[in-house]
């Protein structure tokens, strides 16, 4: 089939689906994807002959509904990419103010630990912006680890970044803390809002990743009091928070040996990133 025609017949199917916002934009991602080459390319392409197969099959998921990250397999994230599919959390542009943040906090060979890390994005791209760091990132989820794995090994940090299968401060063994600082963008979302989702993100996405429990704040705290016992005296924890009112409540709370310190905007002017 001659790629000009794939690409409208893409374009005509993505164009019936709720949540495509830029259907031509989508079916030149997803041609990019399957023919392995960048989209600058695919202008030139037109006449070539390729098989429809793969680029077909990815669109009828798209068309289904599901987030386009899941169907290419990549998100970008700072300046890498990172490797996402069905079981992780895709990463939000907001989190990547939560990991710069991190990155300015933590000091050369700082230890750190990435709570709930999902695909792995803020203990990866961590582990590359601050020399000769080394992190444990910890998720609950067997089918978040694995996209964590791949992206560590992509990028070839299987040496600083520890993967643990955990849900609580338990979960790390005492030689490997104390740690310099804890991050984490915990599932913040209160249970009671769950169904107000996104269809693309509440039937695609892992829930574990974003119920926080009563108030979306359960989660938050428990994590919070485990830190306590992760870190060494001064050392602090960044966490991610669903905005100001979320932000309002946990700096209000009393947490014996941790003390809130601030708290910093995102790039969308949401008070978001808390600071203890
Ligand atoms: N920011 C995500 C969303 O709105 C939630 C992520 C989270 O709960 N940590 O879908």
């Amino acid at each position: 089939m001659k790629l000009r025609d794939l690409k409208q017949e893409i374009i005509k199917t993505l164009s019936g689906t709720d949540g495509v916002l830029r259907p031509s934009w989508e079916a030149s991602l997803i041609l990019a994807t399957c023919l392995g080459v960048g989209r600058e390319k695919l202008v030139s392409m037109g006449e070539e002959d390729v098989s429809p197969h793969v680029a077909l099959e990815m669109t009828a998921r798209r068309a289904k509904g599901e987030p386009l990250a899941y169907v290419l397999g990549t998100m970008d994230f700072l300046q890498w990419n990172f490797l996402v599919g069905p079981g992780c959390l895709i990463p939000r542009p907001e989190t990547e103010v939560l990991a710069s943040l991190a990155a300015e906090t933590l000091g050369p060979r700082g230890r750190f630990l990435d709570w709930g890390t999902g695909s792995g994005c803020i203990a990866c791209s961590l582990a590359m912006m601050v020399d000769g760091s080394q992190g444990v990132a910890m998720d609950a989820s067997p089918g978040a680890l694995k996209w964590a794995w791949r992206n560590v090994q992509r990028y070839r940090l299987s040496n600083r970044v520890l993967l643990v299968h955990g849900s609580s401060a338990h979960f790390i063994s005492q030689d490997l803390t104390p740690f310099d600082l804890v991050v984490a963008n915990p599932p913040y979302i209160p249970s009671e809002h769950m169904g107000e989702l996104d269809g693309s993100v509440s039937r695609f996405e892992p829930h574990l990743a974003l119920n926080g429990g009563d108030g979306g704040i359960q989660v938050p705290v428990e994590w919070l009091r485990g830190a306590v016992r992760l870190l060494r005296a001064g050392g602090q924890v960044l966490m991610e928070t669903a905005g100001d009112w979320q932000l309002s409540i946990l700096e209000a709370l009393e947490i014996e040996g941790l003390s809130f310190v601030g708290s910093h905007q995102d790039q969308f002017g949401v008070r978001r990133v808390g600071r203890w």
